[in-house]
């Protein structure tokens, strides 16, 4: 998705060495048009995998989760931060360490929603240590669904997030992989080259 890299190397804004802000397109403010090129991406390099269901967690995936179930034609699911009093009590549960919040939350899933018939795709906007893909990868075991594999937007292949998932046996696809970043560049892996950023 070319549209997605012109957009962070335009758009984006490294706060850190660890740090990319992308609040213009991707997780606050978001481009419609990005979230259904990436839907389709994503669709496209797991469509030999029989995907009945898209999963995510609130809430900066649920865009791309909807975009990417809209076009494989299956339902999408989101992991919630907060129990409702309306969810069920039947729950799947997973503690996940943020990355950017800097604490530790519960995600919940109501069991109804992941079943052992169920054939799932995560999809995340973010890959970065991996911790809100193990809570989630936690529960689709938990749950006997099979894990089709896992839809990136960014990964940040610096951190170990990649690693750890593909080490769990987990097949990645990730749209835009950076290398490096630092105030100013970033690095993307497939063609190595910088980019100025602001
Ligand atoms: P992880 O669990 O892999 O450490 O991080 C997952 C979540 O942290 C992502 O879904 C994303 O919301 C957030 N995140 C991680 N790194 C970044 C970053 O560099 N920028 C932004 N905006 N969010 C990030």
């Amino acid at each position: 998705v070319e549209l997605l890299k012109e957009k962070i190397r335009l758009e984006g804004k490294v706060l850190s060495d660890m740090v990319l802000k992308v609040d213009s397109f991707i997780n606050h403010q978001v481009d419609p048009v990005l979230v259904m090129e990436i839907g389709k991406a994503f669709a496209k390099a797991f469509e030999d995998e029989h995907i009945t269901k898209v999963l995510t967690i609130e809430s900066s995936g649920i865009q791309f989760a909807m975009g990417t179930a809209l076009a494989l034609g299956v339902p999408f699911v989101y992991a919630k931060k907060k129990k409702a009093i309306t969810q069920s009590s039947d729950l799947y549960s997973a503690s996940v360490e943020s990355f950017t919040r800097n604490e530790t939350y519960q995600i919940t899933l109501s069991k109804q929603f992941l079943t052992p018939n169920d054939r799932v795709l995560i999809v995340d906007d973010f890959l970065a240590t991996g911790a809100a893909l193990v809570g989630l990868i936690g529960m689709i075991r938990e749950s006997g669904a099979a894990l089709a594999g896992a839809g990136i937007v960014i990964e940040k292949s610096f951190q170990e997030g990649r690693k750890l998932i593909e080490d769990a046996g987990v097949r990645i696809c990730s749209l835009a992989r950076i290398a490096s970043m630092s105030p100013g560049e970033i690095h993307f892996i497939e063609e190595l080259k910088t980019s100025s950023v602001k």
